[in-house]
């Protein structure tokens, strides 16, 4: 994943460098989304603030990448408890033992400087 940092996400990374998953949470539908942006893509309410997420989701699909002369790593979709269907590394893990609805938990990185969220099975 490559930080597109501009002024809607600004303030999600700022949070991801801190430490915490941020969720955009919608007042009008209650819904939440990702990534941040103005407006709720359920209702196109502008009416969004964001909030901390537990960190915590399920993966629901993955693709294990098996790069020339480097190291397999794992990428994924997974689906936040909070709602949203983030794409992500998941790492601390053997490929084998990935399974739909596993159980995962936000971990942060840091790739070339940037802090970078990524998932570790529970
Ligand atoms: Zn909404």
């Amino acid at each position: 994943m490559t930080p597109d940092i501009d002024t809607d996400s600004e303030s999600w990374w700022a949070a991801i460098k801190d430490g915490t998953l941020m969720v955009n949470h919608c007042r009008s539908c209650d819904r939440n989304s990702l990534y941040p942006r103005p407006f709720c893509p359920h209702c196109w309410s502008e009416d969004v603030a964001l909030e901390p997420a537990s960190g915590r989701g399920r993966l629901y699909t993955w693709s294990v990448i098996r790069p020339a002369g480097g190291d397999p790593y794992v990428v994924a979709m997974i689906d936040l408890d909070e709602g949203p269907r983030v794409m992500s590394a998941v790492v601390d893990c053997d490929p084998a033992d990935l399974a739909a609805d596993l159980e995962l938990q936000v971990a942060f990185r840091d790739d070339d400087g940037v802090r970078v969220p990524v998932f570790r099975p529970i």
